[in-house]
């Protein structure tokens, strides 16, 4: 059994569910179908994901929205037209945001933006089902309710419990192919909740794992995973099979393609992933696998992302001083931070926070503490850095492996601010000025990847 997702693209218009039903309709063996709700067109549109959320703003600050909500029943219809579906899901959908609205006016903010984004895939998966009888496909809608996808009570960022697993398990059973909208879920207590941005990746992995399915295909609108950013570096090399733990330092650090928390439901159970284009779905794509054929490559793909500060702290004889990094992470815990790595020296800490967690108030609060609490000699942070990240396992035990990397930055000019290789060695992240992101990656992929440089 596979389970597959579409994603905004990939259900972005009638032209493009029509390629959904024909790629679930070549295979039997696809029975759950996740899909996003309707993505871009082409590269200027909006998402229907962003006109939900510019909505969602326009109610809580107390405008006039109603010509937000028709901008969103727009996209639904032209698809419902171009499917020749009966008008009436128009109504319906219509008729579904108007409710959303008035049920969350009375609870909060955060669970308006959850339910209206909620609604973008809710409403196409209740399309797409539509459609697919409408075609002859022995399919049903199923609502991640009433199916048990149970998550945290995190707004925006909630993770599956446990039991999420355990109930949705079920579906494997059914006779008909499933139509499940992906995104979002809901807490113990019946709250809905979405997932991160592009989560309904998550809601995929999820599924695959609860029917223990034997392939996740996740369709996309790229042939394959990059060796890296092909708008930055010009035809990198594709990559035909990527491990898990490859997959997940790169996505998350700038490949988008897949969601770097949708690998953990399916890399317990070692259910492969294949990402195929939903345009050219005849070729292979790229399959993420728990472990791969060797290649000659140490390194399989190099990622990019900016928007990171640095906390630095200083304090003499910092290494004498037992519960010195856990005071300080606290600090950090007790203002909602997560930090991503801690490089460190005798006398210095510098924790890597993605910035959007920031704000110059936090920021005053942390610096003070941190004088106050742990009587450091230097407190600061520093912001517009980015982090790129060389992965391979073939990285492990290679010897000048971070010679030439450092060479290769070296040779852009650009001061490596912070280095950090985990004990894995299946990574190896530097720190550098933002303005330096793009010319970087471009000298360490000729390093790595070029012809003569593969050694
Ligand atoms: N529609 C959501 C987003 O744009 C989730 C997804 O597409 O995976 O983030």
């Amino acid at each position: 059994m596979k389970v597959c997702k579409f994603g905004g693209t990939s259900v972005a218009s009638a032209e493009q569910v029509k390629k959904v039903v024909a790629i679930v309709k070549s295979d039997a063996m696809r029975k759950i179908v996740v899909v996003s709700a309707p993505g871009k067109r082409f590269s200027e549109d909006i998402k229907v994901t962003d006109l939900l959320i510019q909505l969602a703003k326009a109610v809580i600050a107390g405008k006039k929205y109603e010509d937000k909500l028709q901008k969103v029943v727009s996209r639904y219809k032209e698809n419902a037209e171009g499917l020749g579906l009966d008008l009436a899901i128009i109504e319906e959908i219509t008729t579904d945001l108007h409710a959303r609205i008035h049920e969350a006016s009375k609870v909060s903010e955060e669970y308006l933006l959850d339910t209206l984004k909620a609604s973008g895939e809710d409403n196409n998966a209740k399309m797409i089902a539509a459609y697919f009888k409408s075609v002859g496909v022995n399919a049903k809608y199923v609502s991640p309710k009433e199916a048990g996808l149970i998550v945290n009570d995190a707004p925006e960022r909630a993770m599956a419990l446990p039991d999420a697993y355990d109930n949705l398990s079920s579906l494997k059973n059914s006779k008909e192919v499933i139509v499940f909208p992906g995104f979002f879920g809901y807490t113990k207590s019946g709250v809905l909740r979405t997932f991160d941005r592009g989560g309904s990746d998550i809601t995929g992995s999820i599924l695959a794992a609860a029917v223990q399915a034997d392939l996740y295909e996740n369709f996309t609108d790229v042939d394959c995973v990059f060796s890296a950013n092909p708008k930055v570096v010009n035809h990198p090399a594709e990559i035909q099979e990527i491990t898990y733990r490859e997959m997940r330092e790169l996505s998350y650090a700038g490949f988008s393609v897949f969601h770097d928390e949708a690998l953990m439901p399916v890399v317990k159970l070692g259910i492969p992933v294949n990402i195929k284009n939903t345009n050219n779905p005849q070729v292979e794509g790229t399959k993420i696998v728990s472990k791969r054929k060797e290649n000659h490559r140490p390194v399989t793909g190099i990622s990019a992302d900016s928007g990171f500060s640095i906390l630095y702290v200083s304090k003499y004889l910092m290494n004498r001083e037992i519960g010195f990094g856990r005071k300080l992470l606290q600090i950090l815990e007790e203002e909602h931070i997560s930090y991503e790595h801690t490089p460190s020296g005798l006398d210095d800490i510098s924790v890597i926070i993605r910035s959007h967690q920031l704000s110059p108030e936090k920021e005053e609060r942390i610096v003070k503490r941190v004088y106050n609490e742990l009587h450091a000699d230097d407190v600061y942070f520093r912001h517009g850095f980015s982090m790129i990240v060389i992965v391979g396992e073939g990285m492990n035990n290679n010897t000048g492996l971070a010679a030439r990397a450092t060479a290769a930055i070296a040779k852009t000019g650009a001061n490596i601010e912070m280095i950090n290789q985990g004990s894995s060695e299946v990574s190896l992240s530097f720190g550098v000025q933002e303005k330096f992101e793009n010319v970087i990656l471009q000298a360490l992929y000729d390093e790595f990847f070029a012809v003569a440089a593969v050694r």
